[in-house]
């Protein structure tokens, strides 16, 4: 089935120039973009953006880390978009990443993990419309 998913090139691998590697990693896999974006997210909206993690220890970390400088969203399309980009993203620790993943060579550690992927057909739903209108994607 063709399906969207959302992804966003988080700051640790934008501010190491790993955007272009991301991209063509992406392109590699076939997958379409439909929209994009360049973000500086707010403390706001990165909160808002990962709420369903709001009461993990973790999560003013997280915030932090997501609001440091630009992101690149992204929706994507292709036949198993949701399951294909986690599968090429990789774990979310890089250290347990699969070779070849873009966690894996791009990733440093938990928190800072270069990528993020939508993670079931509801979240991609709801994440392409946290960033994104109708008449965006094309
Ligand atoms: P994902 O779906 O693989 O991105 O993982 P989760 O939805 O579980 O977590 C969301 C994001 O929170 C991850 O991509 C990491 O950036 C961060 N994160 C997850 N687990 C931890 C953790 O144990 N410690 C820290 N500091 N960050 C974490």
């Amino acid at each position: 089935m063709r399906e969207r998913t959302l992804t966003i090139i988080k700051p640790d691998a934008v501010s190491s120039k790993n955007i272009g590697k991301t991209l063509s990693r992406l392109e590699k896999e076939n997958f379409n973009i439909l929209g994009i974006k360049w973000i500086h997210l707010t403390t706001a909206q990165a909160q808002g953006f990962y709420h369903v993690h709001r009461e993990r220890p973790f999560f003013p970390s997280l915030v932090r880390f997501m609001t440091e400088g630009p992101v690149v969203v992204m929706v994507l399309e292709k036949e198993n978009a949701i399951a294909d980009l986690r599968r090429v993203m990789g774990a979310t620790d890089p250290a347990q990443a699969d070779p070849g993943t873009i966690r894996k060579d791009l990733g440093t550690n938990i928190e800072r993990n270069a990528i993020h992927g939508s993670d079931s057909s509801q979240s991609a739903e709801d994440e392409i419309g946290y960033f994104f209108s109708k008449m965006e994607l094309v």
